[in-house]
C-alpha cells in the first residue's frame, strides 16, 4: 500500500486526503425490487427457522438420550440448549460470545480454537467460487461464496473469517477427490452441529457433526448480505459530480484485513487461494475485478449485467478486488501483450489527466519484468483512479487502485514535486505487483518485507523513468533515510519486525518504520552486495517463492546463496537479525590516533546505539553488525575506500596512507543505516574542506554530514557549533540535496528556537547563508512550457531553487517577501494567476501572513472555485499561514462544525496552524479542547496516523507545555496507540535541549569564530 504523504518537510505520516467531490451520501430509499426480495427472503427465512428449530428439538432429544446411553467419548453433541447452536440452513445471527460455554461433558469444544486471535489451520482453502449482486440503488449486495477446502489436521470446525455480514446459509459437503486431486463434485452434505459468528476476533464458526478428514476436499457454501459501506474499508461507496448530477461508485480496500467485510474467507495472507469471481448489477454499471471478463451476459428479465471474471493465480484475500461504477478508460498494451487501462471519471479521461500515469506504467513493467527476470502474472493491469481512499493507492494484483491525486495529473497546473510523487506512487505500487502480489509476506510481522521492497524501488524505478532526478543515489538520503533515523532516534521506536496478533494492531504495522526502514535496510544490503549478486538473490527469491508466501528467512537465504555462488561466505541472515529485530540504529565513531606519525595508522571504531535523550543511554547494549565504507582524503583527492565490518563495541584498524592533514570520511555515500561521529580534530578537517573545495566530497557524503552533524549536536555527542560551522560552506554549494538536508534540519530547529528571545540571531544566521545562493538563482521565469513539464526541465535547478526560496522566504529575506507580495497583489488586480507552479504554495503562504485580511478572503475564495486537486490543496494551506489569530481561529471553527472544508482536510487544517510560528499555541489549544469531538470522529485512523498529535505537539519545549501535555495525557485517558508516547518523549527532549544547550548554541551564534577552523 501507498500511505499518503503530506507536503515536504513535515513528518510525513498521515492520510490527509483532500477531495471536492465526494461527500457524505445519503442513502436512498430500496427499491420495489429489492423490498420484494428482501421480503421474500424474510419469509423463508422465517419458515425454515421453524422448521429447523423443530427439527434440532428432536435431533437433540434423540442425540441426548443416545449421550446417556453411550456415556462420555469423543464427537459428542451438545446441540440441546445451547443459545448459539443452530442447524444446517438455519440463521445465525446471534451473537456467537452467548454459545460457547465449555462443556463440562469434557468434549473436543472446549478447545474453541475460534477464541485464538489466529485461524487454527486445520484446513486450508484451495478455490473460492463468489457470486456476488450488488445494488448501488440502495448500497447492498448479497453473495453466496462456495469455498473448496482441503482438511490439514482432523478437526470437527471449520473456523474462517467474517465482519459485519449477514450470513443467511450455511452448508459443506464432503467431494469426491483427495487433495492434490481435482475435486468431483460427488460427495455427501455433512450434518452440520452448529454455526455462530464471533465477533470479538471477526470470526465465523462452523461446528460438524463429524470430524473432516486430514488430505480430504470439502465445499463450504455460505450464502449473506451487507451493506455498500460509506467508510473506505472492504466494499464500500464514494461519489463524485459529472455535470452537476451525483454519480456513485463501489470499490474494495480489503488491505490488510477487510476481504472478511466483504465475504466469508480465510483472510490471513498465508492463505492464497485461487478465486472465480462472478458479478451481476444493473447494466448502466461496469465491473472490474483482478482479472479479465471471462463472460459477460445481459438479463432480458431485469436489463442486469453478469460479468464472469477468469479465475485468479493463487493469491492472497487482502489483494482481491473488485469496483463497480461508470468510469471510462484509455489503454495501452506492453510488448508482451498485457493490456494496460485507467479508469476515471469521464471528464478526466477525456481531459487526458490519465495519460502520464498510463505511459509510465507501461515502461515500468518492462523495467520490472527485466530487472526481477520475471514476466508479470496476469493478462491485464488495470490502474482505478478513485475520489476517495484511504491511502494513496492500494497495490491490488490486476486492478490496483489510486486516490485520484496520486495519479491523475493537470500538467498545466501541477508542482514538480507534485508530479514526482505521483510518479514515486506509481513505481511503488507496480513493484508489488511482484513484492507482495507474487510473493506475499507470511504474516503481517514482515509487512516491511513488501513495504520495504516496494519503498525502495520508488527510487530505483524512478531513476529507470528519469535518469536525471538521481533519486535511489541523492533523493533518497533526505526523505528516506533522513527522515527515518529521526523517528528510530527514539526509545519508543519499535523493532521494523513487529510482533502482531490482535486484528486491531495489524493497522498500526504500516508505519514509516515498516516502509522507510524497510527500504533504507535493503538499500543497505543492495550495497553491502552489490547490484549484480543482489538481483541474482532476488530473481531466485522469487521464482522460488512465486504464487505463495515467504518469510524474511526465506530472503536471507536466497540471499547468502547469491553471495556464496561467488565465493563471498556472509551470513545474510545473521547480519540482518540485528537490524530488524532490536529497534534504533548504531551511532559509529572513529577516531584517529593522533600519538602516531607514521603513514599507517591507527584507527579506533565504537558503535553505539544512537538515542536523543542522553539519560537513557547509560545501559543500552544493542550492537550491530555494520558495513562501514571508509576513505581517506585530503585537500584534493579522495585516497581509498574499504569496508571494514564492526561486530563489537570496540575495534581497531589500520588505515594506510595517513597524513596529518588527511580527514577520514565514514558511510560513504551514505549506503548504510547508521549515523557517524568522528573526534573534534577530523570534524575540523572535514569542514574545512567542505569550505575550500567541496566538490571533493560527494553530494551524497555532503548532505549526510549535515544531517549526521545537526543530529549529533541534538542528542548532545556534538558541541552545538560544529554543525552551525559546517553550513558556513552553503554559499559555495551549488547541488540540491545538501541544501535540502540543511533545510530540513534547519526548520528542526526552528521549531525549537522560533518562540525565543534570541532567535534573530539564528535567522540572520541563515540568511547570510542563503543569501547569496538565492540571489543567484532568482525566481522562475513562468513562460510557457517552463513549468510544470519536470520531464524536460533540469529537475535539480528547479528544485534548488524552490528551495531557496522557501528558506529565504520563511527566515524573513526582505526581497523574497516583496516578490511575493508582487505577485499575490498582480493576481488580484488582474484576476490572472502568473504564479509559477512550483513555488505557488510559498507565495500564497508568504502573501497570507504578510498582507492584510482581503488577501486572505480572496484565497478563502479560491479555495472554493478551484477544481484542480494540488491546486486547492495548496490554498488550504495558505489560509493557516495568517498571523492574526482571529482568522486561523474562523478558520479552525469552519473546518470543523462546517461542510466547507472537506472532512478529511480538518485535521491537516489544525497540523499546518500548528506549523504557524502565531497559530502553535492556537493549535495546541485548539486540539485539546476539541480532543472529545475529533477522536469520536476520527476514531482509531487517528492512532493508526498520528499526524495531528504530532503537529500539534512537536514544537511544545518549555517545562509549562510538558506538563500541558503529561496533563492531557492523564485526563483524555488514552493510553493506547504509539502517537503520544512519541510526543511526549519529543517535547521531553525539547526541552532537554532548551536546558542543556540553548546557552551554547546563542553562544556560538553571538561569537562565531572567524574561520573555518574555529
Ligand atoms: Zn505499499
Amino acid at each position: 500500500m501507498g500511505l499518503n504523504d503530506s507536503s515536504p518537510g513535515a513528518m510525513r505520516n498521515g492520510r490527509g486526503l483532500s477531495d471536492q467531490w465526494a461527500d457524505s451520501v445519503v442513502v436512498r430509499p430500496r427499491t420495489t425490487e429489492r423490498h420484494i426480495t428482501v421480503h421474500k427472503r424474510l419469509v423463508l427465512g422465517f419458515a425454515l427457522s421453524i422448521l429447523t428449530l423443530i427439527i434440532v428439538t428432536v435431533v437433540a432429544v434423540v442425540l441426548s438420550v443416545r449421550f446417556e446411553e453411550c456415556g462420555s467419548g469423543r464427537g459428542r453433541d451438545r446441540a440441546a440448549g445451547e443459545p448459539g447452536a443452530r442447524g444446517a440452513g438455519g440463521s445465525a445471527r446471534l451473537n456467537g460470545s452467548r454459545g460457547e460455554r465449555t462443556g463440562d461433558r469434557g468434549d473436543d469444544e472446549a478447545a474453541q480454537p475460534w477464541r485464538s486471535p489466529r485461524l487454527p489451520g486445520s484446513v486450508r482453502p484451495r478455490h473460492y467460487d463468489l457470486r456476488l449482486a450488488v445494488y448501488m440503488d440502495n448500497f447492498t449486495f448479497s453473495g453466496e461464496v462456495s469455498i473448496e477446502l482441503e482438511c490439514v489436521n482432523a478437526t470437527r470446525f471449520i473456523v474462517l473469517h467474517t465482519d459485519r455480514l449477514e450470513v443467511d446459509q450455511v452448508s459443506v459437503t464432503a467431494e469426491g477427490g483427495a487433495a492434490g486431486r481435482p475435486a468431483r463434485p460427488a460427495g455427501g452434505a455433512m450434518r452440520i452441529h452448529r454455526h455462530f459468528p464471533f465477533p470479538a476476533n471477526q470470526m465465523y464458526v462452523v461446528v460438524l457433526h463429524r470430524e473432516l478428514k486430514p488430505m480430504r476436499v470439502y465445499r463450504l457454501n455460505m450464502s449473506f448480505d451487507a451493506a455498500i459501506e460509506d467508510e473506505l474499508l472492504g466494499f464500500f461507496r464514494s461519489s463524485y459530480t459529472l455535470q452537476r448530477e451525483r454519480r456513485y461508485l463501489a470499490v474494495t480496500q480489503f488491505s490488510p484485513i477487510h476481504a472478511r467485510k466483504a465475504f466469508p474467507c480465510f483472510d490471513e495472507p498465508v492463505y492464497k487461494a485461487t478465486f472465480s469471481l462472478t458479478i451481476r448489477h444493473d447494466a448502466q454499471y461496469t465491473s472490474l475485478s483482478n482479472m479479465p471478463v471471462e463472460s459477460s451476459s445481459l438479463s432480458d428479465e431485469d436489463g442486469w449485467l453478469t460479468n464472469r471474471f477468469a479465475r485468479t493465480p493463487r493469491m492472497s484475500t487482502y489483494y482481491l478486488a473488485w469496483a463497480v461504477c461508470n468510469f471510462t478508460y484509455r489503454e495501452t498494451q506492453t510488448d508482451s501483450g498485457v493490456t494496460i487501462r485507467l479508469y476515471a471519471r469521464p471528464d478526466a479521461i477525456s481531459s487526458g489527466a490519465g495519460d502520464y500515469a498510463l505511459q509510465i506504467t507501461k515502461r515500468l513493467l518492462g523495467f520490472y519484468q527485466a530487472y526481477f527476470k520475471v514476466q508479470y502474472s496476469l493478462p491485464k493491469l488495470d490502474l482505478l483512479a478513485v475520489p476517495k481512499h484511504p491511502y494513496a493507492a492500494m497495490e491490488n494484483w490486476g486492478l490496483s487502485v489510486f486516490v485520484e491525486q496520486k495519479i491523475l495529473l493537470d500538467a498545466e497546473v501541477s508542482s514538480s514535486s507534485y508530479q514526482m510523487e505521483l510518479t514515486m506512487v506509481v513505481v511503488h505500487e507496480i513493484c508489488h505487483q511482484w513484492f507482495g502480489d507474487l510473493v506475499t509476506p507470511v504474516w503481517w510481522e514482515d509487512v516491511w518485507l513488501k513495504e520495504g521492497f516496494a519503498h525502495f524501488f520508488e527510487y530505483v524505478g524512478t531513476d529507470f523513468l528519469f535518469p536525471k532526478w538521481n533519486m535511489e543515489k541523492q533523493r533518497f538520503l533526505t526523505d528516506v533515510l533522513h527522515e527515518v533515523m529521526l523517528l528510530d532516534g527514539l526509545r519508543s521506536s519499535h523493532p521494523i519486525s513487529q510482533e502482531v496478533e490482535q486484528a486491531t494492531d495489524i493497522n498500526r504495522v504500516f508505519d514509516w518504520i515498516a516502509y522507510k526502514k524497510g527500504a533504507a535496510l535493503i538499500r543497505m544490503l543492495a550495497n553491502v552486495m552489490g547490484q549484480t549478486l543482489f538481483q541474482k538473490g532476488l530473481n531466485d527469491y522469487l521464482l522460488s517463492h512465486m504464487y505463495s508466501n515467504a518469510a524474511r528467512d526465506d530472503l536471507w537465504s536466497k540471499l547468502s546463496q547469491a553471495m556464496r555462488s561467488e565465493g563471498r561466505d556472509i551470513d545474510i541472515g545473521e547480519m540482518m537479525d540485528r537490524w530488524t529485530l532490536q529497534m534504533g540504529y548504531p551511532v559509529v565513531t572513529i577516531s584517529k590516533d593522533q600519538s602516531e606519525q607514521l603513514t599507517t595508522h591507527n584507527i579506533t571504531v565504537s558503535q553505539e546505539h544512537f538515542l536523543y535523550g542522553q539519560e537513557v543511554r547509560s545501559n543500552n547494549s544493542l550492537q550491530w553488525q555494520v558495513p562501514l565504507t571508509v576513505a581517506v582524503g585530503n585537500a584534493s583527492t579522495v585516497c581509498s575506500e574499504s569496508l571494514i565490518w564492526i561486530n563489537n563495541k570496540t575495534e581497531t584498524h589500520r588505515i594506510h596512507q595517513m597524513h596529518e592533514n588527511t580527514w577520514l570520511l565514514g558511510n560513504i555515500n551514505q549506503t548504510g543505516y547508521f549515523r557517524v561521529n568522528y573526534d573534534l580534530q577530523n570534524w575540523k578537517l572535514l569542514i574545512q574542506q567542505l569550505h575550500s573545495s567541496p566538490q571533493i566530497i560527494s553530494v551524497g557524503n555532503r548532505a549526510g554530514l549535515i544531517d549526521d552533524a545537526f543530529n549529533l549536536a541534538r542528542a548532545g555527542y556534538l558541541p552545538q557549533g560544529v554543525p552551525l560551522q559546517l553550513i558556513g560552506y552553503l554559499p559555495e554549494e551549488t547541488s540540491f540535496l545538501p541544501w535540502h538536508a540543511a533545510s530540513q534540519a534547519l526548520y528542526q530547529l526552528d521549531k525549537l528556537l522560533d518562540r525565543t528571545d534570541e532567535y534573530s540571531l539564528f535567522s540572520d544566521y541563515v540568511l547570510k547563508q542563503v543569501a547569496s545562493r538565492y540571489h543567484q538563482m532568482g525566481w522562475p521565469s513562468n513562460g510557457p512550457g517552463h513549468e510544470g513539464n519536470v520531464l524536460q526541465a533540469s529537475y535539480q535547478t528547479e528544485e534548488l531553487q524552490r528551495e531557496l526560496i522557501m528558506l529565504a522566504c520563511s527566515f524573513g529575506n526582505k526581497q523574497c517577501h516583496r516578490q511575493a507580495v508582487a505577485y499575490i497583489s498582480d493576481w488580484i488586480s488582474s484576476n490572472k494567476n502568473r504564479i509559477p507552479p512550483n513555488i505557488r504554495d510559498i507565495v500564497y503562504c508568504t502573501g497570507v501572513s504578510l498582507m492584510d485580511e482581503d488577501v486572505w478572503e480572496f484565497i478563502w475564495m479560491k479555495f472554493h472555485s478551484s477544481n484542480a486537486v494540488s491546486e486547492k490543496k495548496i490554498l488550504l494551506e495558505a489560509l493557516t499561514c495568517s498571523d492574526n489569530t482571529f482568522l486561523l481561529n474562523r478558520l479552525l471553527n469552519l473546518s470543523l462544525t462546517s461542510d466547507l472544508v472537506p472532512e478529511q482536510d480538518v485535521i491537516d487544517v489544525i497540523v499546518h496552524v500548528g506549523r504557524n510560528p502565531q497559530g502553535r499555541s492556537l493549535a495546541w489549544k485548539y486540539f485539546r479542547e476539541k480532543w472529545e469531538v475529533l477522536n469520536a470522529r476520527y476514531g482509531e485512523a487517528l492512532f493508526m496516523n498520528s499526524k495531528l498529535i504530532s503537529g500539534v505537539t512537536e514544537f511544545l519545549n518549555t517545562e509549562k507545555e510538558l506538563s500541558e501535555l503529561k496533563d492531557f495525557i492523564l485526563s483524555s485517558g488514552v493510553g493506547a496507540g504509539p502517537a503520544l508516547p512519541r510526543a511526549l518523549e519529543i517535547v521531553e527532549g525539547n526541552v532537554r535541549w532548551h536546558r542543556l544547550y540553548r546557552r551554547q548554541f546563542y553562544q556560538w551564534l553571538r561569537k562565531p569564530p572567524s574561520s573555518a577552523l574555529g
